[in-house]
């Protein structure tokens, strides 16, 4: 039997969609897209409740291009959700063939989100992606034409659903009688939907990330990093991210060795100092600015005389110790002078 790839986001209405068809005995592979802002999802544990194979895929950097100016605009934050689909539904169709399915399966529901779920939304789609009539939408598909899989008889439309609009209502009674053990969100925590880190994306995409030498990272980890730690930036073109508590000091460590250095401080607290540059040795003016994000955001911890740190890199850890700040650089240990790039 030809099977399904369920692009898994997730949320309550792609995993819904996968149960529908495995009660059909339809057999799937759930792809789950990864964002470059690192998104929380429950792929993992809704895959493994549906009981089918998961496979993660980057959407990568043509999604980051994308971000920046999509055709067809954004939602009410800095979602490109129609955009964002036509290039899911095109890495799906590609990993359909690799797997040898004929079609794919998607949570939507027509109407349920003013941008990209409305019918002309969703045919645009479609089209755009080179997808007509591969789409199957189990949660309205009633309402919708007939697609291969439903014509060919590997699925029973009269078993798919003809739901429309934004009540959750439905998706929640057929979550419970179908006996899922988690609820999770409906829409997979998508990061771009927050109106809260708008601003950091926003600005994201803004930067000229060919032409700034100083600055002079790759764009994808500082991707991965824009949720972590405050980001300040200066004339100069440099980049400074500091922790806020343990969990950014965590994933700013994971990300900031393909993206620039970073500062661990031992024998006292403090926050991890990250600077996004290419080059590995520590000139004296990242040395000035680590030291003055630690003292600034490091508190009474941060004793006074040289620091003592680990430089976190490509190639590896190192000890360094960072020099006290000479009477013109004391400015960079008040708080005052760090005015983040954003408030959150
Ligand atoms: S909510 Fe996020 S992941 Fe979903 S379509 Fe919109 S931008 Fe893409």
């Amino acid at each position: 039997m030809s099977k399904g790839v369920l692009l898994l986001s997730g949320g309550l209405d792609s995993s819904l969609s996968g149960l529908i068809l495995r009660q059909m005995g339809v057999p799937l592979v759930a792809l789950h897209l990864e964002s470059p802002f690192g998104c929380d999802s429950m792929a993992d544990r809704m895959a493994a409740e549906i009981g089918i194979p998961l496979v993660k895929r980057p959407k990568g950097e043509a999604f980051l291009d994308l971000l920046a100016h999509p055709k067809y605009g954004y939602g009410s934050a800095m979602n490109p959700c129609i955009d964002c689909r036509i290039h899911m539904f095109a890495l799906g169709k590609a990993f359909m063939e690799e797997v040898g399915a004929s079609f794919l399966v998607t949570g939507e529901v027509l109407g349920q989100r003013p941008m990209s779920q409305k019918k002309r939304s969703l045919e645009a789609i479609d089209a755009d992606s080179g997808m007509e009539g591969r789409v199957l939408r189990p949660l309205s598909a009633k309402l919708l034409p007939e697609t291969g899989p439903e014509r060919d008889g590997i699925v029973d439309r009269r078993r798919l659903f003809g739901w429309a609009g934004r009540s959750r209502k439905p998706q929640l009674a057929l979550a419970r009688r179908l006996g899922l053990s988690v609820i999770p969100s409906p829409a997979g925590g998508c990061l771009l939907t927050d109106s809260h880190f708008r601003e950091r994306v926003g600005d994201f995409v803004a930067v000229d990330w060919t032409g700034d030498p100083g600055r002079g990272a790759d764009r994808a980890p500082v991707a991965s990093m824009l949720r972590y730690g405050k980001h300040f930036r200066f004339e100069e073109g440099e980049w400074v991210i500091v922790g806020r508590d343990q969990t950014d000091n965590r994933n700013l460590e994971t990300h900031i060795r393909s993206a620039g250095v970073a500062f661990r401080p031992e024998g006292f607290d403090g926050p991890l100092v990250c600077i996004l540059t290419r080059q590995e040795e520590i000139s004296p003016r990242m040395g000035e600015l680590a030291a003055g994000a630690l003292y600034a955001f490091g508190g009474d911890k941060v004793p006074d005389g040289p620091l003592t740190v680990t430089v976190l890199s490509g190639s590896g850890e190192r000890p360094l110790t960072l020099p006290p700040l000479s009477p013109e650089r004391s400015h960079l240990k008040e708080k005052e002078t760090w005015i983040p790039r954003w408030r959150r």
